[in-house]
């Protein structure tokens, strides 16, 4: 009896070291968990998936079955995305997405003449109860949709032709002689469109203020450069923006941080031949101002393979030769003209562009004037992807549509003109594939046989808008 007696007290002894241990235990565990830069709620503190009821559970194991583990959380707006993804893969929203798509490709409209197809986005955004802001240079439109408070965060579409002919047959082609939509811009309206429609069916759930710009003349250069003149980015805080793009398959994402796409510039240069020298009284033969153009071509070709950084990619190309029309006769002028591009220092290629013409024109008794059409043109800045904001591209696309339909992409020389915004703001540019073998959707932009795969129009208008939409999560 007294051993059973001293045995039952050392039982209890047992029995209470044990609780004891695993409360300090537990104690110890949370206090790891707990990040000092939170201060909300305690499930804040705790990793998705991990419960602050973790160690409790472990405890009750000992004396009864453990209960079914809770399913992991999920993550902050997957719901939303999912719901937004919904919204944009209706069936009526889609016929109305390609309606408007097909609308404006049978209509194309050069750079700031885009008088209807602005007039067709103003209809539809009466449609949908928007709010807007018209005219921003000359046709561009400003909408909102949200609280109307900050944040502000923008998303842009453009909506000129190229004056191309298309030469692909199908229903809704161009109706308009030498003019297309040859670079996807009415399927860049179309996916902001679905866009707003979405947003707008989510205001109430919306943390601020989602600016929706559609903008005039990006082939030309200064539509962008106009938009933020006359208020575009009034008060906006990040900016996004899509392009189509034939090298990647349809409705997948690419994109990367930093440098995207070149800054780009375009030089004239007349070249003249002096006023003929009197040596020894005898006047000299006329300068040939062929060779001293020939001479300047050549010349032009020394500044990227001789001058510029390998590893910093540029380029000076002369892609017109004007002079003379005579077997006989050297023409009194020869125009030369091109283009120029890079990712840094564009002024810096401008200078040495302007130098060696007309100091390679003098050694053949020549002289040139040159243009860069600054006032005109605008010379485009390299368009530069913020880390921050391309990051949240990035998360969007994979929550949205899933990490195999996301990929980085290298930059490549072209230019884009949502590099004015880039520059002004945090900004990410990003693609969005419209290749398709089957339907023969794998023609470059700018190309006559250009030719979009449809079915990517709701996936880019469910990027857009849940680009916007977490963008005001995170930040309002
Ligand atoms: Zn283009
Ligand atoms: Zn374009």
């Amino acid at each position: 009896m007294k051993q059973s007696s001293s045995n039952y007290f050392s039982l209890l002894i047992i029995l209470l070291i044990i609780i004891l241990s695993f409360t300090v235990c537990d104690n110890i565990t949370a206090v790891q968990f707990i990040s000092p830069s939170s201060s909300s709620s305690s499930a804040t503190y705790f990793p998705s998936g991990v419960s602050n009821h973790h160690h409790t559970i472990n405890i009750t194991q000992k004396t009864t079955p453990p209960p079914p583990r809770p399913p992991p959380l999920l993550k902050a707006g997957a719901g939303d995305l999912e719901e937004i993804l919904q919204l944009a893969t209706k069936p009526k929203t889609v016929d109305w997405i390609k309606s408007v798509r097909r609308r404006i490709h049978q209509n194309p409209e050069l750079a700031f003449e885009e008088y209807e197809t602005s007039g067709l986005i103003r209809g539809e955004l009466d449609e949908l109860e928007i709010s807007y802001k018209y005219p921003l240079a000359k046709t561009g439109i400003r909408a909102w949709v949200g609280t109307g408070g900050p944040p502000f965060v923008a998303l842009r579409a453009d909506m000129d032709a190229l004056p191309i002919q298309e030469a692909g047959d199908w229903e809704y082609k161009s109706k308009n002689d030498g003019k297309m939509h040859a670079c996807g811009h009415d399927a860049h309206v179309a996916m902001l469109l679905g866009a707003t429609k979405i947003l707008k069916s989510r205001e109430h759930l919306l943390k601020g203020t989602v600016i929706l710009l559609f903008q005039p003349a990006e082939e030309k250069g200064n539509g962008a450069k106009k938009m933020i003149a006359d208020g575009a980015l009034q008060d906006v805080e990040a900016i996004f923006a899509v392009h189509v793009s034939h090298q990647s398959p349809s409705g997948t994402i690419g994109s990367r941080s930093g440098p995207l796409l070149a800054g780009c510039g375009f030089f004239r240069a007349v070249i003249s031949a002096a006023t003929p020298d009197l040596v020894d009284g005898r006047q000299l033969r006329r300068a040939d101002t062929v060779l001293a153009a020939s001479a300047a071509v050549i010349s032009l070709q020394g500044i990227v393979s001789r001058e510029a950084n390998p590893l910093d990619s540029q380029v000076v190309s002369v892609t017109l030769v004007d002079g003379g029309n005579q077997f006989s006769i050297v023409p009194e002028d020869v125009v030369i003209a091109g283009t120029f591009r890079a990712f840094s220092d564009m002024q810096k290629l401008l200078r040495r562009i302007d130098e060696v013409i007309k100091e390679q024109v003098k050694v053949f008794r020549c002289s040139a004037t040159l243009d860069f059409f600054e006032k005109e043109y605008t010379i485009y800045p390299p368009t530069m992807n913020d880390d921050r904001m391309h990051e949240h591209v990035k998360n969007v696309a994979i929550d949205l549509l899933g990490p195999e339909k996301f990929k980085i992409v290298p930059p490549v020389m072209g230019a884009e003109d949502f590099s004015f915004y880039s520059e002004k703001i945090p900004a990410a540019f990003y693609y969005i594939g419209i290749k398709n073998e089957e339907l023969g959707s794998i023609h470059s932009v700018h190309s006559p046989h250009f030719f979009i795969d449809e079915d990517m129009l709701p996936t880019g208008a469910a990027m857009h808008a849940a680009i916007a939409e977490r963008y005001l999560n995170e930040h309002g």
